[in-house]
């Protein structure tokens, strides 16, 4: 009994003394002194000078941890309007060999479902009108695509510029607005004003058109086809064409493309950004739009055009005004009496 006792009470003592030895040579006595006297932040920065340097991983617990409140996840496009037309899809068109789109012309391919619709609008930009239609569009916070037409580019390129800026498609509509299957254009005519008509889009934007394309008036040439499959260009056609231009007030217009669009179930839809009356019309017929259940889809290129650099170049000589002198105003021009 005895002897178990003091085996017991010498067992705790040893234990104790070795206890006591481990705490006396591996306390870290000076961090500790610092996390007990140290206020809040420099006891925080004497623990991170301890550890390693940081990896990715250490990073993102840094996100998440209590000292930061996470953010919560922003959409990606911020809408003011709850009941917006929107965009309920994009898709991608892989433009390789200039697929046509829109039944009026193409019928082989037919991505859109029933209610689908896609806004085109062509001719601009336009001052007032075009900036109307943005403002309308972007109301709705929906997409569609602008085919604009090269010398209007070159008159406007702020508004243009705008159009993309505001995450809209930008195609092109040749040079002139020229048709392109008269006889009195030969092949090399065409490509010319196929192709000065995107650079002309490049040169406003600054930046690469999509290689979208719709021909003026609708007139398909067989060779300005074949060229643009060349050129990996989609050719845009329609389904519901609006013929705005004709039209002699909003109401028309909006009349006209819920009546087509009812028997056609979905499409294409042509308007004309460069049109007064389409510029009136739009904030109705997006309501009407909604109202009616339709649905629009964003078309975008899955690579932008590279334009040729003979038209580019071409483009930037025509528009630079002639230089006759480099002499400074006052020194050309004297005040001589008053
Ligand atoms: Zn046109």
């Amino acid at each position: 009994m005895h002897n178990a006792l003091g085996l017991m009470l010498a067992s705790v003592g040893a234990a104790v003394v070795i206890a006591a030895v481990w705490f006396w040579t591996s306390s870290p006595r000076a961090d500790s002194a610092v996390a007990a006297t140290a206020p809040p932040a420099e006891r925080l920065a004497a623990t991170a000078s301890a550890k390693p340097a940081p990896t990715s991983e250490d990073v993102e617990v840094t996100a998440t941890s209590p000292a930061k409140p996470p953010v919560p996840p922003q959409p990606k496009t911020a809408c003011a309007n709850p009941d917006a037309l929107g965009v309920s899809r994009v898709v991608e068109i892989d433009t390789t060999g200039g697929p046509g789109f829109g039944f009026a012309h193409f019928k082989q391919l037919d991505f859109l479902t029933d209610k689908e619709i896609v806004l085109t609008f062509d001719d601009g930009p336009w001052p007032i009108n075009t900036p109307s239609v943005l403002k309308s569009l972007a109301d709705e916070c929906t997409k569609a695509v602008f085919f604009p037409i090269g010398k209007h580019a070159s008159y406007h390129p702020e508004i243009l510029k705008q159009v993309a800026a505001a995450g809209h498609s930008v195609g092109a509509h040749t040079w002139s607005h020229a048709n392109l299957n008269s006889k009195k254009m030969d092949e090399q005519q065409a490509r010319d004003e196929i192709e000065k008509g995107f650079s002309a889009v490049k040169l406003a934007m600054d930046a690469a058109p999509s290689p979208f394309f719709r021909f003026p008036q609708l007139q398909h040439g067989p060779a300005a086809m074949a060229y643009l499959g060349s050129r990996n260009v989609a050719i845009f056609s329609c389904d519901v064409d609006s013929f705005d231009f004709k039209a002699k007030d909003a109401t028309q217009i909006i009349n006209s493309v819920m009546t087509k669009l009812e028997k056609s179930g979905k499409g294409i839809i042509l308007m004309h950004d460069f049109q007064r009356h389409t510029a009136e019309a739009l904030p109705l017929l997006l309501r009407r739009l909604k109202a009616g259940g339709y649905k629009v889809v964003q078309m975008k290129a899955k690579a932008p055009l590279q334009t040729l650099a003979d038209y580019d170049e071409g483009l930037v000589k025509d528009m630079r005004l002639p230089v006759a002198s480099t002499r400074p105003v006052n020194n050309v021009v004297q005040t001589v009496s008053e």
